[in-house]
């Protein structure tokens, strides 16, 4: 069913800007949508460093990208923005009364549950799209598409759902990759509760190199040594089905090892993690006016060519625009004070300090204290 959302505020992206967007709205008294393609938040700090450091925001010396998520997730909490996950926003047009319509397409890659496509009416757009809508790399084998969400998943999770869990009880399961979150998969699978658990855990990458963090290497190791979990070097190269009436079923892959030999592979579900890597896709196609690939917007309010859509941190461009987190936290503010004024031309929006401002402090919940 295909519902509107009517909103003073609609933010793409979840990512820090997009996150800190919520927050410099929510203290001028504006709640938010937030709309991201994967299924939580985080962007770049979530998908590409979640354990690495990082060094340069304010007042913090150290966090690595999942605390500094984490962290701007509890600030923003007061704020109640509405998060639609694993919906990519794929239009955006002006309505007849100068605010703006998006469309949205849920989106499988991510392996959240499939969520009906959504409109939204919006007064004011925030694009903080980053580098683009991560989508999950794909298996590089024709015909093997036909599989896709009945036997072959990308980027499934196993902790989004207990039911998700036990899907494959009984069953030959084969994760492709070797990074963490790869690995995290195939160590959880094969730690279930007997009940539960895949009848065989199969880890394959295309290298014997491993990249994950040295407690996980060794969790995995153990795992292989008590034969609950076997792991093979090597690379897809054909797949085997049996057709019973008119749907086809994937038996069985074709894998050849670093040596040559091709090994034939019995297995009844495949989870690939091989990676996401960013389309900048829809949001090119939106009638802004882009310079090398970027949204251009003034350094004033941030605003693009339309009036009411704004573009803070990764996605935009002005002079002297520097890619960094601490950027996009100065952006998302002055975007915040433009779109107060577009949403109340007449009215003054008075510079306030939370440390002061009793008004500010009722809207993060802090007041009386
Ligand atoms: C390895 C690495 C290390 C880094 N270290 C640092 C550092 O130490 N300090 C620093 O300041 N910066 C660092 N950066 C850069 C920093 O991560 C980025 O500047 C920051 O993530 C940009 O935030 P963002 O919110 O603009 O975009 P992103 O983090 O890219 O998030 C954008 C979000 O928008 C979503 N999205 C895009 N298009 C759509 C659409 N059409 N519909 C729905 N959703 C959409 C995406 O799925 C994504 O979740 C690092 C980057 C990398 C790769």
């Amino acid at each position: 069913l295909n519902h509107v959302i009517e909103t003073d505020a609609a933010i793409v992206g979840a990512g820090p800007a997009g996150l800190f967007q919520v927050f410099q709205l929510g203290l001028l008294g504006i709640k938010a949508h937030v709309i991201d393609s994967l299924p939580h938040a985080g962007g770049q700090c979530i998908e590409l460093y979640p354990d690495k450091p990082i060094y340069d925001i304010p007042a913090t010396p150290v966090c690595t990208g999942r605390e500094l998520i984490h962290q701007l997730l509890t600030q923003i909490a007061p704020f109640n923005a509405v998060f639609h996950w694993g919906q990519e926003v794929v239009s955006v047009s002006a309505t007849a009364d100068q605010r703006w319509q998006l469309h949205t397409q849920a989106l499988a890659a991510t392996g959240s549950a499939l969520e009906p496509t959504k409109t939204f009416i919006t007064k004011t757009l925030f694009i903080a799209g980053g580098v683009g809508s991560f989508q999950a790399r794909q298996i590089n084998l024709p015909g093997i598409e036909a599989y896709r969400a009945r036997q072959v998943h990308y980027h499934y999770r196993t902790q989004d759902s207990t039911q998700n869990k036990t899907q494959w009880a009984g069953q030959q399961v084969l994760v492709l990759g070797g990074d963490e979150t790869a690995l995290q998969c195939a160590i959880e699978l094969a730690q279930q509760p007997s009940a539960h658990r895949p009848a065989k855990v199969m880890l394959l990458h295309r290298r014997s190199v491993l990249q994950a963090a040295p407690q996980t290497l060794a969790h995995l190791e153990q795992l292989r040594q008590n034969q609950q979990l076997q792991f093979m070097v090597g690379q897809i190269t054909g797949f085997e089905q049996s057709r019973q009436t008119d749907t086809a079923t994937l038996t069985a892959l074709h894998i050849t090892d670093p040596q040559g030999h091709t090994h034939t592979v019995a297995l009844n579900t495949v989870l690939a993690f091989l990676g996401l890597s960013p389309k900048l896709g829809p949001i090119a196609q939106w009638g802004l006016h882009l310079s090398r690939k970027q949204v251009v917007v003034d350094s004033e309010k941030f605003q693009t060519s339309a009036p009411g859509i704004f573009a803070v941190g990764d996605i935009n461009t002005y002079p002297g625009k520097k890619k960094l987190i601490v950027c996009s936290f100065h952006e998302a503010t002055l975007a915040a004070f433009a779109a107060a004024s577009h949403l109340s031309p007449h009215a003054q929006v008075a510079l306030q300090y939370t440390t002061t401002s009793t008004q500010l402090q009722q809207r993060l919940g802090v007041a009386h204290k």
